[in-house]
């Protein structure tokens, strides 16, 4: 064992083999080409895209696939022409990149970028960060930072990409949907960070729920026991929000956030749903009341800057979403405990010597 370069052949990996089929598997440890750097994983953070890949699969990446994409770890290689990172380096690095070149990175639309380069495999001891992530979106973790912290950047990137489509005014009323989870706690905090005067948060978990009421949430419903639509509706004079955020990413929910809103308002469905999913909208309540519909996806290599100096600076909480540490032989009963709703996000240590 143990190659000429001081690092391991192989390595544990949580392998991704069809809908609920996971594995712990002994593979390759890569080695970092041209550009790359590899990185020992520290801490690897569920998300809910884990959830739908672990859950349905995903059609760009088919089985057997590792994956996990939160993370942040040590650097123990570089790949030839890598200057700016160095051995011993602690980093974190967002999920993808854009290629610079393309027609939608040259109007600014990275995040829709034709040629985006994706990094998965944080659910293993070591992973290589590809060069385009390497040149555009890998952070250097400041010491007051964990690492389980640091790998909050990715989900961060698409809130602060949302958040600036909808462009939150000082003042404004924002209705969050699906606010308990890790995405709509950091909608709540980054909305008031924009100036919104009021929170709405609404979900299904009253242990959730209550995380949205420290953050600076100013009331909080429970879909099981509330009418979502009349709570917002009852606390805007019967207007609606000047703005709702959905992240319960249901058909139901994205509904409801349009009859929520109020006319000349702003909708942002940043919960995706499958492929063919159609939803129903009243056609008229949109023209007539000017109402405003943003899709999204993902966030730019600007964005992702930004996101990880909102974590480092302290201005978001991103302490409040890590529930717990276990290490990768539970990875799959952290899933299913995401899926119960019984936890926020859980950090994966794959290795236990350094948990
Ligand atoms: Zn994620
Ligand atoms: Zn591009």
């Amino acid at each position: 064992m143990g190659s000429t370069d001081g690092l391991p052949d192989s390595m544990r990996a949580a392998v991704y083999l069809g809908p609920q089929r996971l594995a712990l598997r002994q593979v390759p440890v890569p080695r970092p080409a041209s550009g790359e750097i590899l990185v020992r994983v520290r801490a690897a953070n569920t998300c809910g895209t884990d959830v739908k890949i672990y859950s349905r699969g995903h059609p760009k990446f088919p089985p057997p696939f590792v994956f996990g994409h939160e993370f942040g770890g040590d650097v123990v290689a570089v790949g030839e022409g890598v200057e700016a990172f160095t051995i011993g380096q602690r980093v974190t690095a967002n999920v993808f990149a854009e290629c610079d070149q393309c027609f939608y990175c040259r109007r600014g639309q990275g995040n829709l970028c034709e040629n985006l380069v994706y990094n998965f495999g944080a659910y293993a001891e070591y992973l290589t960060i590809p060069a385009s992530i390497v040149q555009r979106s890998t952070f250097v973790i400041p010491s007051h930072i964990s690492y389980a912290q640091a790998a909050v950047v990715e989900p961060l990137v698409t809130v602060v990409h949302g958040q600036g489509l909808v462009r939150i005014q000082p003042g404004e009323t924002v209705a969050v949907i699906g606010a308990g989870g890790p995405i709509g706690l950091l909608h709540i905090q980054m909305a008031m960070a924009n100036g919104a005067e009021r929170v709405i948060a609404i979900g299904h978990s009253d242990a959730r729920l209550a995380v949205a009421c420290q953050l600076g949430a100013s009331h909080i419903y429970n879909a099981h026991r509330v009418d979502t639509i009349t709570a917002i509706r009852d606390l805007t004079g019967g207007r609606g929000a000047d703005v709702v955020i959905e992240c319960a990413g249901t058909k139901v929910a994205w509904e409801t956030a349009v009859e929520a809103v109020r006319k000349g308002g702003r909708v942002l469905w940043f919960g995706g749903l499958p492929g063919g999913t159609k939803v129903e909208l009243d056609a008229a309540r949109i023209h007539y009341g000017e109402i405003t519909l943003y899709g999204m996806h993902g966030g730019t290599a600007k964005e992702a800057r930004c996101a990880f100096e909102l974590i480092t600076s302290g201005a978001i909480n991103v302490s409040c979403l890590l529930s717990g540490k276990v290490p990768l032989e539970e990875l799959e009963t952290a899933l299913q405990s995401m899926i119960a709703g019984e936890v926020i996000k859980m950090v994966i240590i794959p290795n236990q010597d350094l948990g």
